[in-house]
């Protein structure tokens, strides 16, 4: 039996602990809004302060990257924390995502860190329209991204980025990245594991669709063993780089046959829940044995699957789990406008039947709800013919 630590209490942590106990892992989460360790699965009970947490446990992890740095300090010194602090704090802060990414050579949108009006006016020279400009740090409530199109609304977005930055509330001081847009094909990711001796597994890249900004449905089929090369090989160099252990995510934009690099996630991501039923070995499970120094389970497709996000949603029609190779995935969470309450898999034994499947769940479920979904299902399908 092995103790692990995850900083956070949400979704990734249960999934992690819903991985992990089969392992005889035994999982505990800091919730960082009341500074207390709790179950994953039942946090009303308090198992103490973030200390006795430390002390108590063989490995700490993260399940997501905005985590105060003094917290972060705290689990280093113990010598327990994987990945590292360092790894972490680059996922959080794109300006530092945008530094490792150039340190290795690896391709992503031409962009422009800026800190002042000279550095503005510099990104609006040397970056052609349209630019998208994103804090550095987290943004909150959707707000944090501004789209320039016309230069004319240059003036007004630089004084709305500026009183973003001056109001923002955060250990380290917030910024911006200006980015040249990407005219993509579409978006995929990979999701892989890297292990304390160095061992890397990575699952098949993943198309994944956005709504809102928010991820809304991942696809998992036969891959472009080109891409998947690419993939492989951002991958490989970032996680040396870093000497990193666990599983990371990196979201690519694909342009004809090249991938850029979007950004990346030092953990467990949505483009990766797919993996619980589409692989032997789930993401959460491959990062367990990770950070705990187990070896790395498989990570080959063994069938078609898809996911679609629930948001904001805490019911779907229950002729949904009547469909053969459906697994229904709740957060225990309370029902919010756009929220990840949870979300479906979808295996199938054919690409053509998984189109069909999702064509079946997107006439089953609220088109208000999953907005893009049918128009998805449709453009599967029609790949497909
Ligand atoms: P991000 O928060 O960086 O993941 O951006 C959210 C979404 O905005 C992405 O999933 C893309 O759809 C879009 N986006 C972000 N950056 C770019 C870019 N440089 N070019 C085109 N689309 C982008």
């Amino acid at each position: 039996m092995k103790n692990v630590l995850v900083l956070g209490a949400g979704q990734l942590a249960r999934m992690m602990d819903l991985a992990g106990t089969p392992l005889n892992l035994n999982i505990k989460a800091f919730d960082v809004r009341t500074d207390q360790v709790v179950h994953p699965l039942a946090n009303e009970h308090s198992y103490g302060d973030l200390q006795t947490g430390i002390d108590a446990c063989d490995v700490i992890t993260a399940e997501f990257e905005h985590i105060s740095h003094d917290v972060l300090a705290k689990c280093e010194a113990s010598g327990k924390l994987l990945p590292s602090s360092e790894a972490i704090k680059i996922g959080g802060d794109r300006r530092l995502e945008k530094a490792l990414l150039e340190s290795c050579k690896v391709a992503n949108a031409k962009h422009v860190i800026i800190e002042s009006r000279d550095d503005f006016d510099n990104a609006l020279n040397t970056l052609a329209l349209p630019i998208i400009f994103k804090s550095a740090l987290e943004g909150y409530d959707g707000k944090g991204q501004w789209r320039l199109k016309d230069i004319a609304q240059a003036d007004a977005i630089w004084q709305d980025m500026q009183q973003f930055v001056e109001q923002a509330n955060t250990s380290v001081k917030q910024g911006i990245v200006a980015e040249q847009m990407v005219p993509f094909d579409r978006e995929i990711s990979i999701v892989g594991a890297r292990s304390r001796t160095g061992e890397i597994a990575v699952y098949p890249i993943t198309e994944n669709h956005h709504t809102n900004g928010v991820l809304s449905v991942s696809i998992a089929v036969n891959v472009d063993p080109s891409l998947q090369q690419q993939a492989l090989e951002v991958f490989t160099k970032l996680t040396e780089k870093l000497d990193y252990v666990g599983v990371l995510a990196i979201e690519f934009f694909q342009v004809g046959q090249q991938l850029l690099v979007n950004e990346i996630a030092p953990r467990v991501h949505n483009s990766g829940h797919w993996t619980q039923q589409g692989t032997d070995c789930c993401q959460f499970e491959n990062h367990l044995r990770a950070i705990v120094g187990l070896p790395l389970g498989n990570t080959e497709l063994i069938r078609p699957t898809a996911m679609v996000n629930i948001l904001g949603e805490d019911s779907v029609p229950e002729q949904v789990l009547a469909i053969p190779g459906v697994a229904m995935h709740w957060y225990n969470k309370q029902k919010r406008a756009g929220r990840k309450m949870g979300h479906i898999n979808i295996c199938a034994a054919s690409e053509r039947q998984l189109a069909e499947k999702l064509q079946q769940i997107a006439g089953l479920l609220d088109q208000q709800a999953y907005p893009d979904l049918q128009q998805f299902a449709d453009k599967l399908e029609h790949r497909l013919a």
